[in-house]
C-alpha cells in the first residue's frame, strides 16, 4: 500500500488535522497522482461535519484535484507519466448499467464510488479526496487538462465547472434562452460564466448587494437582489431555466413564478435540511422543479475543453491547507470571490 498525507476531519465537529493514511498500489489501469491543488467545494464542508449524514471518519475531503502523474500501471494507455490531470467527484463505477454505458456514471444504478465517502473497492475501506499528497485512480475517471490551463483555476472546473456545465447543456441553455443562476458562490460564478458562454441571457439572483458588480463583470445581463420583491417581480414569468445553487434552506417559491409556462428549476444546491415546495406555482403554469448532479466523465471532458476553448476558469483565491478551517468559516460567510484553491505544496511546508 501507499502512504499518504493529507487533512481530515476525525468528527463533525473537530477542525481539519494532519492525517497520514494509506491507498492502494498502483493496479494494472490505474494512474498515480500528485495533488498540486484543490477546490475547496461546499460539498467538503457538508461532508467533513456530517451534514447529510453518511460520512465515515476520518474524512478526508476534497474532489476539485489537478495534479502530475508520476506512475501509471501495465495497462494504462491513456495517460502518461507527467502529464497534468484532473480527478472530480466521482473514481469509479460499475461500467455496465445503463447509466454507466449512456456515459452517466454519476447516476450508475449500483450507485458511483465517490472520491470522498465511497467504498474503496480494491482495499476497502472509506475513499480519501483530495486534501492530500497523492491519489490512485483508475484511468476511465481521470479527466485531460488542456495545455496551457492555469491549474489553481482550473481546479474548481472538475466540480463546480462540470455541476453547472451538465444541466446548461441538458435544459437547452443558449441563444434565445433566458437562464436565472441563484447564488453567486463557487458553483453560482461558473454558472453564469457558462450560461453566458452558452449565448443564454444570463441573470444572476444574489443574497449579497455587494456582489452585483461582479456578476455583471462574470457574464449576467442584469443581477437580481433576491430579497427584493420589486426587483424580482419585474422577471415573473420570463425564465426557460433557473439553476440554483444555494447551499442553506431558502424559499423557492418567488423563483416559481418567474419561469414561464413548462419553464424548469434545476436544483443543484444541496442542503442539510429539506426544502419546503409551494405545489401551485408547479400545477397552475406546468412548471418543471428537477435536480442534477455533477456530470459523465465524457461531459467533464467536454466541459474541459469548452472552458479551454473560451479561455474560462474558475476565479480562485490560493490558500495553503493549513488555512482550511478558516476557509469553511469564511465560507459559510459567502466571503470569497469565488472559490478557495488548495496550493498542496503547502502539506509539505
Ligand atoms: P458556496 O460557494 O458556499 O456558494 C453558495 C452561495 O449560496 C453563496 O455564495 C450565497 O450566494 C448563497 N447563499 C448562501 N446561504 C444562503 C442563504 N441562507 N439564502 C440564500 N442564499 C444563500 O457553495 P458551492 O460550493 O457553490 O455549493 C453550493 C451547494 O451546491 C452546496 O450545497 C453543495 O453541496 C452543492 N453541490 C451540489 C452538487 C451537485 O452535483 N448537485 C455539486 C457540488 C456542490 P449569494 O451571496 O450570491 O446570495
Ligand atoms: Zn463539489
Ligand atoms: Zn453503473
Amino acid at each position: 500500500m501507499l502512504t499518504c498525507t493529507g487533512f481530515a476531519a476525525a468528527s463533525p465537529t473537530t477542525p481539519l488535522a494532519p492525517i497520514t493514511f494509506n491507498r492502494r498500489d498502483v493496479g494494472a489501469d490505474d494512474v498515480q497522482i500528485e495533488i498540486l491543488y484543490c477546490g475547496v467545494c461546499h460539498s467538503d464542508l457538508h461532508f467533513a461535519r456530517d451534514e447529510w449524514h453518511f460520512t465515515v471518519y476520518p474524512a478526508v475531503p476534497g474532489h476539485e484535484i489537478i495534479g502530475r502523474v508520476t506512475s501509471v500501471g501495465a495497462g494504462v494507455s491513456k495517460y502518461k507519466v507527467g502529464e497534468y490531470v484532473g480527478v472530480g467527484c466521482m473514481v469509479d463505477s460499475c461500467r455496465t448499467c445503463p447509466s454507466c454505458v449512456e456515459g452517466l456514471e454519476q447516476y450508475c444504478d449500483k450507485g458511483n464510488v465517490g472520491t470522498y465517502g465511497g467504498t474503496e473497492p480494491v482495499i476497502g475501506g472509506p475513499t480519501f479526496g483530495g486534501y492530500s499528497s497523492s491519489i490512485v485512480v483508475d484511468q476511465s475517471f481521470v479527466l485531460r487538462i488542456p495545455e496551457g490551463m492555469d491549474l489553481a483555476s482550473t481546479a474548481p472546473l472538475l466540480c463546480a465547472g462540470i455541476t453547472l456545465y451538465s444541466p446548461l447543456k441538458h435544459w437547452g441553455a443558449g441563444p434565445g434562452k433566458k437562464v436565472g443562476i441563484i447564488g453567486l458562490g463557487g458553483l453560482g460564478h461558473m454558472g453564469v460564466k457558462l450560461s453566458h458562454a452558452m449565448g443564454a441571457q444570463t441573470v444572476l439572483f444574489t443574497t449579497s448587494p455587494g456582489k452585483v458588480e461582479d456578476g455583471k463583470k462574470l457574464g449576467a445581463e442584469q443581477v437580481v437582489i433576491s430579497k427584493d420583491a420589486a426587483q424580482m417581480a419585474a422577471h415573473t414569468e420570463s425564465f426557460d431555466l433557473i439553476i440554483d445553487t444555494v447551499s442553506a434552506s431558502h424559499d423557492l417559491t418567488p423563483y416559481f413564478n418567474l419561469l414561464k409556462r413548462e419553464g424548469t428549476m434545476v436544483q443543484v444546491g444541496a442542503p442539510e435540511h429539506p426544502l419546503p415546495i409551494a405545489v401551485f406555482p408547479l400545477i397552475m403554469k406546468r412548471r418543471n422543479f428537477a435536480g442534477s448532479m455533477i456530470g459523465g466523465i465524457a461531459e467533464t471532458q467536454e466541459m474541459l475543453d469548452f472552458c479551454a476553448a473560451r479561455n474560462i476558469t474558475a476565479d480562485v483565491e490560493i490558500i495553503p491547507i493549513q488555512k482550511i478551517n478558516e476557509a469553511y468559516e469564511r465560507m459559510l460567510k459567502s466571503d470569497v470571490k469565488y472559490r478557495f484553491s488548495i496550493d498542496m505544496a503547502s502539506l509539505t511546508a
